[in-house]
């Protein structure tokens, strides 16, 4: 991972040729346990001050629009469409899309963003993940949903995935209970789970190629720069923000090709 420092901070992958960004709590106008790039807008801000950290994060990749979905934590896959750019549809923690000048955003504190390219067919997906989706497999359905609704193979996919909860901090009290048998193995040390492991091995199975795959290795709750929802049940109640990570095929520009 790259660190971009302007216009406002945010991490990019060299695997990932197209517009895309993993940004930091840094750069935005929320205040409080909002400070100060919260991209969410059902977590308690001010929707005027969201809308004004969206733009931002859009303008740095040069992507002038931006959708995204009231993410539930189960695995359903929405085929992005100009409709969907008007208001988040709910239902939905993964998107995929053909739509050029369409940044793809998701939202987390602590959960994984697998971000998805097929530079080759122009095609780009983007998954909320946390320690549910990971249980239903949503990365292997989105990438079924690509072969299936745009003919990608996976061979040609490339992946990234974000900052968000390490194995130094992924602990699960009541893992026999929440996590199936298959994830044990996991375990790094008693109750710590590698869920950046399980993701990896996920896409793999999917089909990508290892190589086609970078893991950040950032821990959300260790690492300041970022909104961490576990972090803020120590402190805050739980009240913080989420941080984006945009994908997008860039805009159609004609006067470019003189
Ligand atoms: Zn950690």
């Amino acid at each position: 991972m790259q660190l971009q420092k302007t216009p406002l901070p945010y991490y990019t992958s060299p695997l990932l040729p197209v517009p895309h960004g993993m940004f930091t709590c840094a750069g935005g106008v929320s205040s409080a346990a909002f400070t100060s790039l919260n991209l969410s807008d059902s977590v308690g801000d001010q929707a005027e001050r969201v809308q004004v950290n969206r733009a931002r994060a859009a303008e740095a990749l040069h992507l002038p629009h931006l959708v995204s979905v009231k993410q539930i934590h189960a695995d359903q896959v929405l085929v992005v469409e100009p409709a969907h750019l008007v208001a988040e549809v709910t239902g939905y923690d993964a998107m995929i899309s053909s739509l050029p000048g369409t940044g793809l955003l998701i939202q987390q504190a602590d959960c994984q963003a697998i971000l998805l390219a097929a530079p080759q067919q122009g095609i780009v997906a983007a998954i909320h993940n946390g320690w549910r989706g990971s249980v239903l497999n949503i990365i292997g359905k989105t990438i079924r949903s690509l072969q299936e609704h745009f003919g990608v193979t996976p061979d040609n996919l490339v992946a990234a995935i974000s900052p968000s909860l390490g194995p130094c901090c992924a602990e699960f009290i009541h893992y026999r209970k929440e996590l199936p048998a298959w994830m044990h193995r996991f375990q790094i040390q008693p109750h710590f789970f590698d869920f950046w492991e399980i993701s990896r091995q996920q896409l793999v199975k999917a089909g990508l190629r290892p190589e086609h795959i970078e893991v950040a290795a950032l821990c959300t709750r260790c690492n300041q720069q970022f909104f961490s929802y576990r972090r803020a049940t120590k402190t805050a109640n739980g009240i913080t923000g989420r941080n984006g990570s945009i994908i997008g095929l860039p805009q159609r520009t004609t006067t470019l090709r003189l």
